[in-house]
């Protein structure tokens, strides 16, 4: 699903440059659940907004699902990555001022699906993540872990092919956790999805099929597991 080639990318900031991948290479297969760990700063977070089209590479190659992201117009990269990519970050990214309802709708809002099917789609959704009970209820009528729960519903509601986690675990306690954990797997097992995760938790990566390890720039380890 995802092929990438040599890639090349620096931050600018004003006459500085700082390079953070510098000639990576890396293939995931349709279904895969990869964990990508390594130190702070060492382009973790980079490499998945760039394999999440949030971010474009500066020189290489990077497909994915056989599309060369680079090549993507802006307006077309973002329809693109409605489409196919599902976002978990550390901190939830809910909206404040939306229901748990309303947060896992937003997605769909653009969609053409009539507003039955975007409902029955939506309790659903709520229904896989065990939050069928507090619809109603804003991100801070939640305990963080229902708010993790949330936004993996609002990730998957879409039908994604691709679906990225950023620290999905790193604001959570350790049953919390344990939790958003077994659904992302139970996801990933039951549809296919791929999942590509940033993590510093080792038991969090011992859910997942391959452990890969970045450092300054590059891919230094890979470790198959299950
Ligand atoms: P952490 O584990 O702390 O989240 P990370 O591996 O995700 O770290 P990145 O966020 O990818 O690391 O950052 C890699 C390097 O790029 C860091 O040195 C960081 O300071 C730099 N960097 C990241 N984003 C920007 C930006 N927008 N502008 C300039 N430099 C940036
Ligand atoms: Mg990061």
């Amino acid at each position: 699903l995802i092929e990438i080639r040599d890639i090349h990318k620096a931050y600018r900031r004003g006459s500085q440059t700082v390079p953070v991948l510098s000639g990576l290479s890396l293939d995931v297969a349709a279904g895969e659940y990869l964990a990508l760990m390594g130190p702070s700063g060492s382009g973790k977070s980079t490499l998945l907004n760039l394999i999440a089209g949030i971010d474009q590479i500066d020189s290489g190659s990077l497909r994915v699902g056989g599309i060369e992201l680079g090549e993507l117009p802006e307006r077309r990269l973002a329809d693109w990555r409605a489409a196919n990519v599902g976002f978990i970050f550390q901190f939830y990214n809910l909206m404040p001022v939306l229901s748990a309802y309303e947060n896992v709708e937003l997605p769909l809002m653009l969609s053409d699906l009539t507003g039955r099917e975007r409902r029955e789609r939506v309790l659903a959704a709520l229904d896989r993540v065990g939050l069928s009970d507090r619809q109603e209820h804003t991100p801070s009528e939640l305990s963080g872990g229902q708010q993790q729960r949330v936004a993996i519903a609002r990730a998957l509601i879409t039908e994604p092919t691709l679906i990225v986690a950023d620290e999905p675990t790193g604001d959570l306690d350790r049953d919390s956790a344990t939790e958003v954990l077994k659904l992302l797997q139970d996801l990933n097992e039951q549809t296919g999805t791929t999942i590509v995760m940033v993590t510093h938790d080792q038991r969090a990566a011992a859910h997942a099929h391959s452990i890969m390890r970045l450092e300054k720039g590059q891919l230094t380890s890979t470790a198959e597991q299950r």
